[in-house]
């Protein structure tokens, strides 16, 4: 599948050229480097660029360079990160939620396209991420790996000093001095902060709002998009094994020669075996 990114002034500030890349991208759960993933490694966003890794190349199939993957902003790598989960396994989101009046608690299931999400991300792209804190108007940037990873490696001593640490380092430098003065006369800019970056951010700051069909009460809940792509590709690996576990058995094949076959092919060995089993 072919889609295209426009890099960001962040990317092209190191050194990605910021003119539109066309990016391949396949299936999750084909190949061996997919069985080498470690979903229970501690750190979630090395995670997620392991997997954009094994599957996003050039037109030409080469593999990019690390460097692009911890570049792009968080919202772009959780749209990728969807794609790939709709690719792989499943297209819509389903969850279930207990609506939250206390009277009603009635269970509703809702199911959102992923076409949706992925559209939100970009229609948040070409938009400015100017931010109006008392007089002053601040011009972030959006948060990337390379944030991320920074981010953890810094110690704070309590979640307001880390917000602020946070905020400086996705300032234009000539801001940060400004932004110090906001922060001694303004008491509430975190909030105003969190209600804008929702807005810039979409998929970042992802939450579902649901009016109950049984009460009709507004039901607000966060969810976390990037988690529910992780749990699907997860599944796609498990998946995995067990058509090599099935073709094994049967054929005894190797893995390695079970990977070497196209997975359409596996999966119409798959069906001949059922066919068999189903016969006997
Ligand atoms: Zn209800």
């Amino acid at each position: 599948m072919l889609i295209s990114n426009s890099t960001s002034n962040v990317t092209s500030a190191s050194g990605i050229d910021a003119e539109k890349t066309e990016l391949f991208l396949r299936p999750f759960g084909w190949l061996a480097e997919d069985l080498e993933i470690d979903f229970h490694q501690m750190c979630r966003h090395e995670l997620e660029m392991q997997i954009l890794e094994c599957c996003i190349s050039n037109r030409e199939g080469t593999k990019l360079d690390r460097t692009f993957f911890w570049n792009l902003e968080i919202g772009k790598r959780i749209e990728y990160l969807l794609t790939l989960a709709a690719l792989s396994n499943s297209s819509k989101i389903n969850v279930n939620l207990r609506c939250s009046n206390l009277e009603c608690q009635r269970q509703m299931e809702i199911t959102i396209p992923l076409v949706e999400i992925t559209r939100l991300q970009q229609q948040s792209e070409n938009q400015e991420t100017e931010i109006a804190i008392a007089t002053e108007k601040l011009l972030l940037r959006k948060p990337t790996g390379n944030d991320q990873r920074l981010w953890l490696k810094q110690q704070f001593s309590d979640e307001s000093s880390a917000t602020i640490a946070m905020v400086q380092s996705l300032l234009v430098s000539e801001q940060r001095s400004t932004f110090q003065q906001v922060d001694s006369q303004e008491q509430h800019w975190i909030e105003t902060l969190n209600q804008v970056m929702e807005e810039l951010d979409p998929l970042v700051n992802f939450n579902l709002q649901v009016n109950c069909p049984y009460c009709g009460s507004e039901n607000l809940q966060d969810f976390d998009l990037g988690a529910w792509a992780l749990q699907q590709l997860y599944g796609v690996q498990q998946q995995l094994m067990v058509t090599i576990h099935r073709l094994a058995s049967h054929y005894h094949w190797s893995e390695s020669e079970i990977l070497a076959i196209p997975p359409g092919r596996r999966s119409n060995y798959l069906a001949l075996i059922d066919r068999e089993e189903n016969y006997r």
